[in-house]
């Protein structure tokens, strides 16, 4: 304790980070093994990105994609509010624990980590795009993580989405209870600023995409032009 005391302020907190880190030594939050890293490789390593044989709409994984210029047989009739989406991969294993974690425990030193993943896809898949600004699904754990992003890709963040009313839980509910459940939830705050524009619109986890496209379809009618989703992961 003298000792400490007697070093300089800058010395005595590389001092006190050592101590901690013996007494309290940094785990990787999806397999628990000691090591300096939020993630260690060996779990990053095991995420697999979604490749390139996908719906060129709706980003869905297919064995085999489809000659013509149409959505895949999942989309091909469904009349999106948005232009495109991609995943970076799908909801499983290792990415499923650094989400929960993420969202659920509040470790939000993850968004670091995240935002990379986000930043793999979105210059695999957007990077020539015109994109105006990013938005996304209100609530602190995404606002944190698109600010993130923001600053990887260089592309403003705009917290242009409000929750006008309280939604339960979509978890456990089925795709036409997940609509009921969004509908008519969201508002855009401030028209001008979607108005003409293009922007990239993420999310944690693509399931039935229901809010997702309710948010599309709120930024559509404030008069958005191409809205292009990015998910860190699918369900499907
Ligand atoms: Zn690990
Ligand atoms: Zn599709």
């Amino acid at each position: 304790m003298i000792l400490i005391q007697k070093i300089p302020g800058k010395i005595n907190k590389n001092l006190i980070d050592i101590f901690k880190d013996i007494i309290i030594p940094p785990l990787c939050v999806v397999c628990g093994k000691i090591g300096p890293e939020l993630i260690c490789r060996q779990c990053i390593s095991k995420i697999k990105e979604i490749g390139d044989k996908i719906c060129k709409y709706c980003g869905r994984p297919l064995s085999r994609i489809s000659p013509d210029d149409k959505g895949c047989n999942f989309c091909r009739n469904e009349d999106f509010n948005f232009y495109k989406h991609r995943s970076f991969t799908i909801y499983k294993g290792e990415i499923k624990r650094i989400i929960r974690k993420y969202k659920y425990n509040r470790i939000y030193d993850l968004k670091e980590v995240i935002a990379v993943f986000l930043k793999q896809t979105y210059i695999r898949n957007y990077e020539y795009e015109k994109i105006d600004y990013i938005d996304t699904v209100p609530g602190k754990h995404m606002e944190l993580l698109c600010r993130s992003l923001s600053k990887l890709i260089k592309i403003p963040f705009a917290d242009n989405i409000l929750r006008v009313r309280k939604i339960i839980k979509q978890q456990g509910l089925d795709f036409m209870q997940r609509k009921t459940n969004i509908k008519e939830a969201f508002k855009v705050k401030n028209c001008l600023l979607s108005s003409g524009k293009n922007l990239l619109l993420v999310d944690d986890v693509w399931t039935t995409g229901s809010t997702l496209g309710e948010i599309a379809g709120v930024l559509k009618r404030a008069g958005a032009d191409r809205i292009y989703l990015l998910t860190l992961a699918r369900g499907l």
